[in-house]
């Protein structure tokens, strides 16, 4: 921290502390967690950019999730599982969750499974889900999840990278009210694979018929009453020993296999729950995403349980029955903390304001955004709605836990919307030049990276490829061995960070660099806008043009041409009054929907392509294929 800096508050000294005795600091954040060992170094990081957290030390996610709470909370809701898609709701004590990752772990013992083996799952978002997680922890497995509904050529490219000894699925899920048969796309996806596994497990929920195959295909429910009561003894693990594998989503190009440890992801997890999402134990948290991200492994599933709180699973979206539906399960749980994502708020925006409303939010503290850029109009629409603050944190599948946040539970700084407030302890993040790799001063745009160590919790490789982790993750800036997180950032003169996009998403219109992430922001800024997505484009004279796709707040796209012209050069007008004659996008359209990746992120390589009357390419992660349509039919 430089000495010029006149502001100096608690959050900088706890960050300060957190790299220059990084050892101290997280020895003291390790006693967070049982260790059934202790660790006789707190970090080797002697082949760099290689960490290794907690030599030596001997523990077990599960063991800090479900059994280290029993004496104390065994009768407490550890988990409630509200399903608005299928109308069931199941609420499971800790002694209960106990019970059925025991069975779980002993089906898979059952099944031949083994510490280090590993198990992929292929689930919606159904309590047995979590349990068999939590039943691979405990037996020292390495799970893989796959986000349900994924197509079975993004499931086979998985299963084959992970090998997988059992997979466990299930007939379907159900989104919006839609049956999502999962079995035909396993069996599908099982038939692409090299080598499938010896056993699938279906947990059938009777709402997709399908047909087992036999000898390969057993029923969940009855190795469940097979093995009842069966207790599975810890496998305690040495701490950089895997504890799962999670493919990126995929937004930019071949999939890769991030590989967690257990001790450091277990108290970084710890951490981050009093310091960043400011809970204590007997808390209760809800998270909105999907077991199939990392925000649901982290945040759904270990982050809450680790941390003795209760967690609420929810299979269903924002607006069924109706845009209140999180506010009413706010309500009814006593939810202390909400974790969701900017596209479930930009969807909510286009519904009746007074929903925001009509509930009893007063156990609510902090709502917490993240995995997209937030804008500013997003961020004050909910918060002054709410009348709650919104917390915008930035990270990634790799990090595994905020890189950037607000820190409530370190000290209560002020929001400043559109800015994920500042580095997270442990990580010692810079905004570093794409050109010399130096670091950059305030207000100047560079890349965000990373000086190795990354700290606990985060990624330790990528699954069975360490060159590939080396390559990819920490050859882009020039002279230096930083982790890139390939996105843009800058600090403002107080200390706050903007994410201005990723790395890929600058456009250069006529020898100007331009970040598509500032034009969206502008055109964002407009009243009437719910959302939109910005591209460069090629284009003959000026290299490349900004297009921009807009979706309205109000539900019906502007079918009249002369109100969408007229719209058009209102929107234009706002971002050359914003970022100048050269940001002006050279067309605005108006569609109902942005095409997305199944995790809400905005598919824009897809959409340049389409612009460029190219081949989109590869779209089976894309959530909604009718979006992209839109985009054509807009074009012509
Ligand atoms: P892949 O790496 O496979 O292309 P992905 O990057 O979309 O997929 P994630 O790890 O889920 O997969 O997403 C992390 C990225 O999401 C970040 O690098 C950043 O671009 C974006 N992101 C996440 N949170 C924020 C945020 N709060 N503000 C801005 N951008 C964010
Ligand atoms: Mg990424």
């Amino acid at each position: 921290m430089s000495k010029q800096e006149t502001k100096v508050n608690k959050i900088r000294d706890f960050h300060h502390e957190s790299i220059a005795n990084r050892e101290e600091f997280w020895r003291r954040e390790a006693e967070r967690i049982h260790w059934d060992e202790p660790f006789t170094r707190v970090l080797d990081d002697s082949r760099p950019p290689f960490a290794r957290w907690y030599v030596g030390g001997r523990t077990n996610l599960c063991y800090n999730a479900v059994d280290r709470w029993l004496p104390q909370y065994a009768d407490r809701a550890a988990l409630v599982w509200v399903s608005t898609e299928v109308d069931q709701e199941r609420v499971y004590t800790r002694r209960q969750l106990y019970d059925e990752v025991n069975a779980a772990a002993a089906m898979l013992r059952g099944l031949g499974v083994e510490r280090g083996d590993r198990v992929l799952l292929y689930m919606p978002m159904v309590p047995e889900a979590v349990f068999t997680m939590l039943a691979c922890a405990r037996i020292g497995a390495v799970h893989s999840v796959v986000f349900g509904g994924f197509a079975s050529v993004n499931l086979a490219q998985r299963i084959d990278d992970a090998a997988p000894k059992v997979v466990v699925s299930a007939d379907g899920g159900s989104r919006a009210g839609k049956v999502q048969a999962y079995k035909p796309l396993l069996d599908k996806a099982l038939g692409l694979c090299a080598k499938p596994p010896q056993s699938v497990v279906i947990f059938d929920r009777g709402l997709a018929p399908f047909e087992a195959v036999a000898g390969r295909d057993l029923d969940y429910a009855e190795l469940r009453r097979e093995h009842w009561g069966r207790q599975v003894p810890i496998a305690w693990l040495e701490s950089s020993e895997p504890s799962y594998v999670l493919y990126t989503s995929g937004t930019t190009g071949r999939p890769k296999g991030v590989q967690r440890d257990t001790g450091g992801y277990a108290v970084a997890l710890a951490a981050s729950m009093e310091y960043v999402f400011g809970g204590k134990p007997g808390d209760t948290y809800f998270c909105t995403s999907d077991i199939g991200w990392v925000v649901g492994h982290s945040y759904i599933v270990y982050g809450p349980l680790i941390a003795g709180q209760t967690t609420v699973l929810y299979e269903g979206t924002p607006v069924r029955p109706d845009g209140a539906i999180l506010w009413q399960l706010v309500e009814r749980f006593r939810v202390n903390a909400l974790f969701s994502s900017p596209t479930a708020v930009r969807v909510l925006k286009r519904q009746d304001p007074a929903l925001l409303k009509r509930h009893d939010l007063s156990s609510l503290h902090t709502v917490y955004l993240a995995g997209e850029p937030l804008d500013e109009p997003t961020a004050r629409w909910l918060s002054d709605g709410l009348g709650k603050p919104v917390i915008d944190n930035y990270w990634q599948t790799e990090s595994g836990w905020p890189i950037l946040s607000a820190q409530p539970g370190v000290e209560r700084t002020p929001a400043r919307f559109g800015s994920p407030s500042f580095p997270t302890y442990g990580f010692d993040v810079r905004v570093v030049s794409e050109t010399t790799g130096e670091d950059l001063p305030a207000g100047q745009k560079g890349v965000v990276a990373i000086v190795p160590p990354l700290p606990p919790g985060a990624m330790s490789t990528i699954w069975g490829d360490d060159a590939r982790f080396v390559q990819t993750y920490f050859t882009s800036i020039p002279g230096r061995q930083y982790y890139s997180t390939f996105d843009w950032g800058r600090v403002d003169a107080d200390g706050y960070w903007f994410i201005l996009g990723r790395t890929d998403d600058v456009i250069n219109v006529a020898g100007h660099r331009l970040g598509t992430r500032e034009i969206e922001e502008s055109i964002s800024s407009h009243a009437g806008v719910a959302e939109c997505a910005v591209v460069g484009v090629a284009d003959e004279l000026k290299g490349q043009v900004a297009m921009a796709f807009v979706v309205l707040k109000q539900a019906a796209p502007v079918d009249d041409p002369d109100a969408a012209r007229a719209l058009e050069g209102d929107i234009m007008r706002l971002v050359e009054q914003q970022l100048g004659a050269v940001a002006r996008p050279a067309l605005v359209r108006f569609v109902g929907a942005l095409p997305k990746t199944r995790s809400g992120k905005v598919l824009r390589r897809a959409i340049v392509a389409v612009c460029e009357k190219r081949d989109p390419g590869d779209l089976t992660t894309i959530e909604d294929p009718s979006a992209l349509e839109q985009i054509k039919e807009s074009l012509q």
